[in-house]
């Protein structure tokens, strides 16, 4: 059997301290998962349950050296915004997953970037549209070294935070995410089933704003290195 067209490569995160790769599957991402960024986005946090969309697997852009990798100025858009946010690496399949066994279907933790078109999110969310020409386009998914759990654990606490040229912009603290990592793969779990080699970003803080070409945004977690993007 041959494929009729060239299939595309299948996207990887390099794990870090090592030449192995860790396939992507799909890429989720919940939505509001910080109380000050709701806030800043004008929804109360206090009524919602977790919003999920994705992005494509191939939106990735892996973002591993201490040189800035380049990520470009997307079109259709003036308001291009960036989201720090701890990625969850998915190691064994399932659905209706308990909050008290979810850390078992961890493979790993990294830091990545959910880049946004905002005003193209802001008008989808006036009209009740979808949210993909938002969130799920190409390069819109930077993210860093990945670190299994079974070296460094299940990180509940750590600084996350994101500079722009060398200003802080996002600052805040892993233990203040509204749904922790096994209430969001619970949740999540109900809605899909998970497959080992899915990524789960899992919300940003507040402090998103815009960026323009020629920005140089880092970025990092404590414990789960830095990542580094230039705008181009
Ligand atoms: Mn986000």
């Amino acid at each position: 059997m041959n494929y009729v067209i060239t299939p595309t490569p299948q996207p990887g995160v390099a794990v870090a301290g090592s030449h192995d790769k860790f396939p992507v599957h799909r890429i989720y991402c919940v939505g509001r998962n910080y109380a000050a960024h709701a806030r800043e986005m004008g929804i109360d946090p206090s009524n919602s349950s977790p919003i999920f969309f994705s992005k494509p697997a191939d939106a990735i852009v892996p973002a591993t050296s201490a040189k800035p990798v380049n990520v470009p100025y997307p079109p259709q858009s003036h308001d291009f915004q960036h989201e720090i946010e701890l990625v969850v690496a998915i190691g064994r399949g399932g659905r209706d997953i308990p909050c008290s066994a979810a850390l078992d279907y961890v493979w790993g933790y990294t830091v990545g970037l959910d880049m946004t078109r905002r005003d193209l999110q802001t008008e989808a969310r006036k009209r009740g549209e979808p949210w993909d020409t938002a969130k799920a386009f190409d390069h819109s998914a930077p993210i860093g070294l990945l670190h299994p759990a079974s070296r460094i654990g299940h990180p509940v606490s750590g600084a996350i935070w994101l500079d722009v040229n060398g200003e802080r912009r996002q600052e805040a603290d892993l233990e203040q995410l509204i749904w922790s990592v096994p209430d969001i793969i619970h949740h999540l779990s109900r809605y899909f089933e998970l497959a080992p080699g899915d990524l789960v970003y899992t919300g940003t803080p507040s402090g998103v704003g815009p960026v323009k070409r020629g920005d140089h945004l880092s970025g990092g977690i404590d414990d789960l290195g830095e990542i580094n993007v230039k705008i181009i």
